[in-house]
């Protein structure tokens, strides 16, 4: 039998610059938070230590049933090991999962922070229900998991999802990941500040850096996004730039996968139809027909706490596996 639906369960969203670990019920109900900053440049044994004090803090006596992690990072989920990770300088195949799960002594999890997003979004968000559904997450990079037949798809080595990735120009800028030309070099938040930055140099007429304290290096999503809210043509035509290219990659899902739904989460989906809407004019142009009309692309609904609310859905969808 299994005890399952008494017991809390702890999520855990293991990002480059946060740490968001939650005590949630079964239904997703958080019951305790702990954020803390990572300071990853600290390495991996001091963030580790940060994740067991706020993993301590939310618990604080209550009888737990499991441990989620969502990292930022290539995980191999069925070992548990980040093997690497852009945002955590110095994490090469760090057993976390083990680390943990011997700490606490209950059985913990642990995949990609992406992955885990588009499971709590399932579980708990706007995808409550839908069976063939992709998150796509877009801030500093895009991220992204794939829901198919309502489980996760994880692929022969657990690195699926690494939708962020896909080759939409092959000449295009250096990607972090070391390929050229990738998805997220056109369509994230740091593709979008890169082009406001080219155009400020140029001598461009907008007020965008008034946004950034009059620093280039401090232009990003949010400063382009505040200085379109008040009707700044040039970061508007930037976001809607940013948009059409989301749109083009987008059309690559909608077409591959033919999904009921596509969410869209991470810090620019708070831009909303700024950015959506020439998206989506994009699928409606380029996308095939069938696929088009049987999808929908909206915004997603758990926010910040995706990652850590799929965290949580990443153990009880373990433990029923189990059963
Ligand atoms: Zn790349």
């Amino acid at each position: 039998m299994d005890a399952m639906p008494e017991q809390m369960v702890v999520g855990v969203d293991l990002g480059g610059s946060k740490i968001n670990t939650i005590l949630a019920d079964p239904r997703g109900d958080i019951k305790a938070r702990d954020l803390r900053d990572t300071c990853a440049d600290e390495g991996p044994e001091a963030v580790i230590k940060r994740i067991i004090e706020s993993i301590k803090r939310v618990v604080s006596g209550a009888d737990i049933g499991g441990i989620g992690i969502g990292a930022a990072g290539v995980c191999q989920a069925s070992t548990g090991v980040i093997t690497f990770s852009p945002n955590l300088p110095g994490w090469h195949n760090i057993p976390l999962k083990d680390i943990v799960q011997r700490e606490f002594g209950v059985p913990t999890y642990m995949e990609n922070d992406a992955t885990v997003a588009a499971l709590g979004e399932h579980c708990f968000g706007a995808g409550v229900g839908i069976e063939n559904l992709i998150y796509v997450t877009v801030g500093t990079g895009i991220g992204g998991g794939i829901i198919i037949g309502g489980q996760l798809y994880c692929g022969a080595s657990g690195t699926a999802g690494e939708i962020g990735h896909m080759t939409i120009h092959v000449d295009g800028p250096c990607c972090n990941c070391g390929n050229i030309g990738c998805w997220e070099t056109f369509a994230s938040g740091t593709a979008l500040a890169r082009e406001a930055v080219k155009k400020i140099e140029a001598g461009a007429q907008t007020t965008i850096l008034s946004f950034a304290d009059g620093h280039l290096e401090k232009v990003d999503g949010e400063t382009v996004f505040l200085a379109a809210q008040q009707g700044d043509c040039l970061a508007m035509e930037l976001i809607s730039v940013t948009g059409y290219y989301l749109g083009v990659g987008l059309v690559n899902l909608v077409n591959i996968f033919n999904p009921q739904l596509i969410l869209i989460g991470g810090g620019l989906s708070q831009m909303g139809s700024l950015l959506l809407d020439p998206a989506l004019k994009v699928v409606g142009e380029r996308a095939f027909r069938l696929p088009a009309e049987a999808v929908r692309i909206e915004l997603a609904s758990l926010g910040a706490d995706a990652g850590a609310l799929g965290a949580v859905a990443l153990v009880l969808q373990e433990k029923s596996r189990k059963g």
